[in-house]
């Protein structure tokens, strides 16, 4: 006899597969899921309100941090079986809910609905937050996840003008974070070639570079800028290379404006992100579309709504915010097997949109992008900032270099303090750029900092990841 869990697994995976459109071929030139792609946002969210009735009982009946939630609120499955029953009934689960699940339950937690039986089967691969919160979380996906996360990156990559004659060269380690393997899933789908380029030093992916001619990079932000200077010290000018798409992700970078405009100047070439987090994947979440930058306006980032539920939330108390207000975002993952999480907080703020874009699609939009992980706000002497804020104001001042540091300790006073350390030829001379970037930083996060001049090189090069904040404080004020 099938069980309740086997009955609601299969119940899910078929609403999964009635929702999928055009799985292993692009449907068009433009859009590979025309009719999802375009769909309204009424169409849209009719496909949410089906899927949810049909997560709910597999969540209930496959995991057990699911089931004592359930139970804990009070609420059966069926009492959630549309969009505006989750955002009514279902509170917001964060990363130290799930991190309290990992530690009483080891070595995986109860949050996911992988059993050691699906996973001995038919496991895809383990991928693990990088979460600051120092308890290791991880989550099994299957190839179930494999594929329905192949076909949305497809999707998005698409949207990002990724086609035929384009090499992608994927700079990273391939560590244990999901997102360049769900890039790579998805240009296997596309049958877009690409060059692996983990363990490597960056003079020899330049090298790759001017020698076999990819036409788009994957990497984080810093590592562009780092890239395209090592070019440079080669004798290559990057403009002139054969890349045209910068395709970056895992830190913030296409939201600062200068910031882009510096690393776009810089290679000639146009940067597109992938947003999402390892929780709701393997696949994206927010993706750029050929008019996420336009002159005048601000930078947008699609989100793809038929397969995930997105919102903002306030930032205090966790009620959902209307489109067009700042706050924290939210993802109930609609395209799983092994993590579909209800209402689980990502935490970066933002402001969605809603409207018809350039691009044809009805998908939300978030404007500005995303500026950072709640988690990564400086908090000084009670003001608020985020890392981001200072990068602006260091790039706005003419000739800084491209590495930067922020720096938080604890004067002889007892009092907290912040300087911030910049690289600058004019170095000898400091007085007139100290005055400009501390005048910068006031505008912007009404702070007074500290502000270091020093040569060009002295700040370490960010190989990967940039680590921008020291934080030397002898007590951190939450
Ligand atoms: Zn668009």
């Amino acid at each position: 006899m099938i069980s309740r869990a086997d009955e609601a697994r299969a119940h899910w995976l078929n609403t999964l597969d009635n929702f999928c459109e055009n799985r292993d071929v692009s449907g068009s030139v433009k859009y590979w899921s025309p009719g999802l792609d375009t769909a309204s946002q009424d169409e849209i969210r009719s496909i949410q309100n089906a899927k949810v009735a049909a997560v709910t009982p597999f969540l209930y009946e496959n995991s057990a941090f699911y089931r004592r939630r359930f139970d804990r609120l009070g609420l059966a499955p069926t009492d959630i079986r549309n969009v505006d029953d989750l955002v009514a009934k279902w509170p917001v689960i964060d990363k130290s809910e799930m991190a309290q699940d990992a530690l009483a339950h080891p070595p995986y937690g109860t949050y996911t609905t992988m059993s050691e039986e699906v996973w001995t089967q038919r496991g895809w691969m383990m991928f693990s937050s990088s979460g600051s919160t120092g308890v290791p979380r991880v989550f099994r996906y299957s190839h179930v996840d494999r594929e329905m996360g192949a076909w949305a990156n497809a999707r998005a990559l698409q949207a990002m003008d990724f086609c035929k004659g384009d090499t992608v060269f994927m700079i990273t380690g391939y560590g244990p974070h999901v997102w360049a393997w769900g890039v790579q899933y998805g240009l296997a789908k596309m049958q877009l070639p690409t060059i692996p380029g983990g363990g490597m030093d960056a003079k020899a992916r330049a090298q790759i570079i001017d020698r076999f001619k990819p036409t788009i990079l994957l990497l984080t932000p810093s590592y562009a800028l780092h890239l395209g200077r090592v070019l440079e010290n080669l004798g290559v000018d990057p403009r002139k290379s054969s890349v045209r798409t910068l395709f970056v992700g895992g830190e913030p970078g296409i939201s600062v404006a200068a910031t882009r405009e510096r690393i776009q100047e810089l290679w000639g070439a146009r940067m597109v992100e992938f947003y999402g987090c390892t929780e709701a994947s393997p696949h994206v979440g927010g993706f750029s579309c050929e008019a996420s930058q336009q002159p005048g306006k601000e930078v947008t980032t699609h989100l793809l709504e038929d397969i995930q539920i997105w919102e903002v939330v306030d930032a205090e108390n966790k009620k959902v915010l209307p489109d067009g207000q700042r706050g924290l975002t939210v993802c109930t993952n609609l395209n799983s097997e092994a993590s579909p999480q209800l209402r689980f907080l990502v935490g970066d703020y933002t402001v969605l949109d809603r409207t018809r874009c350039d691009c044809g699609r009805c998908h939300a939009r978030a404007i500005g992008s995303f500026s950072g992980r709640a988690d990564d706000l400086i908090n000084l002497r009670g003001i608020k900032m985020f890392p981001i804020q200072i990068e602006q104001a260091v790039r706005a001042v003419p000739g800084a270099g491209d590495e930067f540091e922020i720096v938080l300790a604890t004067n002889s006073d007892g009092l907290d303090i912040m300087t911030v350390r910049m690289e600058h030829a004019d170095h000898s001379t400091p007085d007139g750029l100290i005055k400009a970037v501390a005048e910068e930083v006031r505008t912007r996060c009404e702070i007074r900092a500290g502000v270091e001049v020093l040569a060009p090189g002295t700040l370490p090069k960010t190989e990967f990841k940039a680590k921008r904040v020291r934080d030397q404080r002898s007590k951190v004020s939450s």
